[in-house]
């Protein structure tokens, strides 16, 4: 059995969070490959180590005095170093990084240390082999990761070393200098690793225990998700939940390889399990709910549309010319509708109605802005009838107004257009008909 773990900077922002981290890898033999994060905040106020690197490498790149500001860098590591009791100095390390710093070697070089240096604490604490991503992980010359090519190389690094820790965030550029993916990027790292060595499971440790059905800001004490498909999760994370980064997904689907999201701070829990497929009833028919607000909606009607070969294609066009990325499109026989983001279309929204005229010369074009889109999805929707019907009652229940309503052919979601206002209020009478009292 061979298992990745990933920690989050929350995991591993302080000595006391290292030592949670290590009971949890020497708990389990499977636990052999590490990937670790830069420290991140110790309390709600505190700044992640990546964003000190990052101001800190804005001042030696503007000419400025920077040693001040790495001195502060460095104390968070040696605390951690003293906190865990270990022989270790890093003067050397902040030697070169102070260097290069000097030399104006690159906002990606700056960041990327916030994982090297942590790399090198998580293996000296584990007594595991320290392997620097720059070596094994690698980016094409559009800046995209190299899969195949990284693969090979950290496929026999990790096979050779049996034990060892990876760190996120960062590799090889096809420059031959650092680079990062965005930020996040440890859980894509992560990802990268478990396909290299073939892991039964890449488990994802943070501080929550795993994906809630829905957000808690909205919904006091959600419950959380057991098993959702990446398909599920693609939704979910398409409007606005976010747990892991989304190309994290990528490189462990192509081998099946589930990801388990772990709560550091309660380890007991089981988590939420992401995999391909699953034969498993979902708890509830849905299986999460998210949404996004300051949605406008352009709604193009004309008479027999749907008979004229090239409509959608000649409005979607005037879309594309002025810049407008198109969120949804959820069409009747003789309308269209339209989703964009608001701060988006705003200014360009004069210019884009008279392109549609010249374009299709509709009957009539009109426009709503603060609107919300909110998703529920479940993979469980498409075996239980009345699902929209429940959905439209607590809707109407809760005295929310439906502007617009899109299911997907899939039957894995069904998406609900509602005044900004009434998003909070949408999302909780959701969740409480299929969550809570389940009528
Ligand atoms: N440390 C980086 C960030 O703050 C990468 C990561 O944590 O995944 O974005």
């Amino acid at each position: 059995m061979k298992k990745v773990v990933k920690f989050g900077g929350s995991s591993l922002a302080s000595a006391e969070q290292f030592q949670k981290v290590g009971k949890i890898i020497r708990q389990d033999e499977a636990r052999r490959f590490v990937v670790p994060s830069a420290p991140g905040k110790r309390f709600s106020e505190d700044t992640k180590v990546t964003d000190m690197l990052y101001s800190c490498y804005h001042l030696a790149v503007k000419g400025k005095k920077f040693e001040e500001q790495l001195q502060k860098i460095k104390d968070r590591y040696q605390e951690i170093i003293d906190g865990l009791g270990l022989d270790l100095s890093l003067d050397d390390e902040f030697s070169v990084i102070r260097e290069k710093f000097a030399k104006k070697e690159g906002r990606d070089y700056a960041a990327s240390r916030g994982e090297y240096l942590n790399g090198i604490i998580m293996a000296n604490y584990l007594g595991y082999e320290f392997i620097d991503s720059a070596e094994v992980i690698f980016f094409d010359e559009n800046g995209n990761l190299d899969a195949e090519k990284t693969n090979t190389v950290l496929s026999e690094r990790l096979m050779k070393a049996g034990k060892a820790v990876v760190p996120g965030f960062y590799g090889q550029g096809a420059d031959g200098k650092v680079k990062t993916f965005s930020r996040g990027g440890s859980d894509v790292t992560g990802s990268i690793v478990a396909r290299a060595v073939h892991a039964d499971v890449y488990e994802n440790w943070t501080d929550v225990s795993g994906f809630m059905i829905a957000d808690p800001r909205i919904v006091k004490n959600p419950k959380s998700i057991d098993v959702i498909t990446y398909k599920e999760l693609r939704e979910l994370s398409y409007m606005g939940a976010s747990v892991l980064h989304e190309d994290a997904i990528f490189p462990v689907r192509k081998e099946g390889i589930p990801i388990n999201i772990r709560n550091t701070n309660a380890p007991e829990e089981k988590g939420t399990l992401i995999v391909e497929a699953t034969c498993r009833k979902p708890r509830f028919v849905i299986t999460g709910i998210a949404g996004k607000k300051d949605f406008a909606s352009v709604t193009i009607e004309k008479a027999m549309m749907n008979s004229q070969v090239g409509f959608c294609m000649k409005v979607l066009q005037v879309f594309a010319e002025n810049g407008v990325s198109i969120e949804h499109m959820p069409s009747g026989i003789d309308t269209m509708t339209i989703l964009a983001h608001q701060d988006d279309f705003v200014d360009k929204e004069q210019k884009v109605v008279a392109g549609i005229h010249r374009a299709v010369e509709p009957d009539f074009v009109e426009m709503e802005s603060d609107l919300a889109l909110i998703a529920v999805v479940g993979r469980g929707m498409k075996s239980a009838r009345g699902t929209s019907g429940r959905i439209f009652s607590a809707l109407a229940h809760a005295n929310v107004n439906v502007r617009m309503i899109d299911q997907g052919s899939s039957e894995l979601n069904i998406i609900i257009g509602v005044r900004n206002r009434d998003f909070e209020t949408a999302i909780k009478a959701i969740y409480d008909i299929f969550v809570v009292t389940q009528v």
